[in-house]
């Protein structure tokens, strides 16, 4: 599957991280979709299919947690990686259990990001 056919979805409650991500994954030639809650994310989710998900924890009104919740009741495959504060332990832990594969917590280093984006895109799994 080249890249322009790879669609990235990246929620975030945080402007500047939304339009950082934006840019930087869309610079790699991917299809970018972005949402600020998690309501907005299940719309795209349903309608576009993301092959992988940058998914906040920490949101207003659905959080990370209850939007993987949603997918996995909905059956809906993709990748997830948190994005995360320090000291939330708890959520990622639960998050894992509800499928998500890796996390980052903020500030991240963009191009470790960048790497584990590549890294689970091109793996079959
Ligand atoms: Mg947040």
């Amino acid at each position: 599957m080249s890249r322009s056919d790879q669609k990235v979805l990246v929620v975030d409650d945080q402007y500047g991280i939304r339009v950082l991500l934006k840019e930087v994954f869309s610079r790699e030639g991917f299809q970018l979709y972005q949402a600020a809650n998690g309501k907005t994310a299940l719309d795209i989710i349903r309608a576009e299919k993301p092959n992988l998900i940058l998914l906040d924890m920490k949101m207003p009104g659905m959080d990370g947690l209850e939007l993987l919740r949603n997918l996995k009741k909905e059956e809906i495959d993709a990748k997830v990686i948190m994005m995360t504060a320090y000291g939330e332990l708890d959520m990622v832990e639960e998050a894992s259990k509800l499928g998500a594969l890796s996390h980052f917590t903020k500030p991240f280093d963009i191009v470790e990001l960048k790497e584990e984006v590549l890294r689970q895109l091109t793996s079959s799994s």
